[in-house]
């Protein structure tokens, strides 16, 4: 059976935003579309230190035509220590359009860069109410490396889209044949494929060479079911900076997070969320302001307990979720105002 790749190339925002077909076969009318949404990363890089199209990198896995048809859409073309709170926004806003519009189209992939693929992964996953399958996808090679990922990883994603069981899970994270959930996937390796994993819950499932193979789901609320939202006229989000404890420390940086105007801060604390002396002392001071602090831990696995402080005021705490996703949590919390107490009813159930 002879299927074309498709490619409808789309700029979102720009004078180049008309859809182009690179090629197309009966077959290929009867596959799925998918919406592949580029921002950069190393998915993108070249040796030369440039950056490849979204359509350039789809080119270049012809496969991807056996699968699905393919409409490309440029967001950015950054790597992703330059994404922030303004793309997540935008970013949601676009995802939530395009699924609300377009009610034919199977899912969306974002291919992102992975050093903060996790956080815009987890701010997705708790704001674009949808049930269809929403994938991140990156590399950890540049598309001029021997054996570059990005292209094996781009077709997995597909491939998950397609599996009648994607949907649901809320926002999922495809690479290295492994398919995540946003909200339990950590970068661990700085250099290597199998950089992602999901340490403490474990995968969702596996792309292996014959099918695609889900074997579980996540308990928390998500997407559809997620009490978190983008308030309609929000542009930026509440200031909610992550402070890193450490052997020694004087506290000086936490109270510069709350003298230049945090909304709340997360402390990465060391193990089970304990504290420096002078970090403790400092949390009765800021609290006290009406600014919760929430303690998450510096160490991978293991919740940190409300227990290990009793149920002081103006405390909440991470329990699993990584510092940087409760403080992706606790930014779109307090779109209103939110007592420690409800922040935790929310860290705990999502
Ligand atoms: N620098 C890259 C980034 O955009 C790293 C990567 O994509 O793996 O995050």
């Amino acid at each position: 059976m002879r299927t074309g790749l498709v490619v409808a190339a789309l700029v979102a925002g720009s004078a180049l935003s008309e859809s182009r077909f690179i090629s197309v076969s009966l077959e290929a009318q009867e596959l799925p579309r998918i919406l592949v949404i580029a921002t950069g990363g190393t998915i993108a890089g070249q040796a030369t230190g440039g950056q490849l199209t979204g359509e350039q990198i789809v080119e270049a896995v012809p496969r991807l035509g056996n699968v699905a048809r393919i409409q490309v859409e440029e967001f950015s073309r950054v790597g992703s220590s330059a994404i922030g709170p303004d793309h997540w926004v935008r970013l949601s806003r676009r995802i939530t359009d395009v699924l609300d519009s377009d009610r034919g189209l199977a899912g969306v992939i974002v291919m992102h860069g992975t050093d903060t693929m996790e956080e815009t992964a987890y701010f997705l996953h708790l704001t674009v109410a949808t049930d269809r399958p929403v994938v991140m996808v990156g590399s950890m090679r540049n598309s001029s490396a021997v054996s570059a990922d990005g292209p094996a990883n781009l077709l997995s994603a597909a491939r998950v889209i397609r599996h009648p069981a994607a949907g649901g899970h809320g926002v999922l994270v495809v690479l290295n044949d492994e398919i995540h959930s946003a909200r339990d996937v950590r970068k661990m390796d700085n250099n290597r494929v199998d950089t992602f994993v999901s340490r403490e819950f474990g995968m969702l499932g596996v792309v292996d060479a014959d099918e695609v193979v889900f074997r579980r789901t996540g308990m928390t609320r998500h997407t559809r079911t997620s009490e978190l939202h983008l308030l309609p006229g929000t542009s930026e989000l509440p200031r909610v900076p992550v402070v890193a404890d450490f052997a020694g420390n004087d506290a000086s940086l936490l109270r510069a997070a709350f003298e230049h105007g945090a909304s709340a801060i997360v402390v990465q604390a060391f193990g089970g969320g304990r504290a420096s002396p002078a970090v403790r002392e400092a949390y009765d001071e800021i609290t006290a302001e009406g600014v919760p602090v929430v303690l998450a831990s510096r160490v991978p696995e293991g919740r940190v307990m409300g227990s290990a402080r009793g149920n002081e005021s103006g405390l909440a705490y991470a329990g699993d979720l990584s510092p940087h996703k409760a403080r992706v949590l606790v930014m779109l919390a307090l779109q209103t105002p939110k007592t420690a107490s409800e922040l935790q009813r929310l860290l705990n159930t999502h």
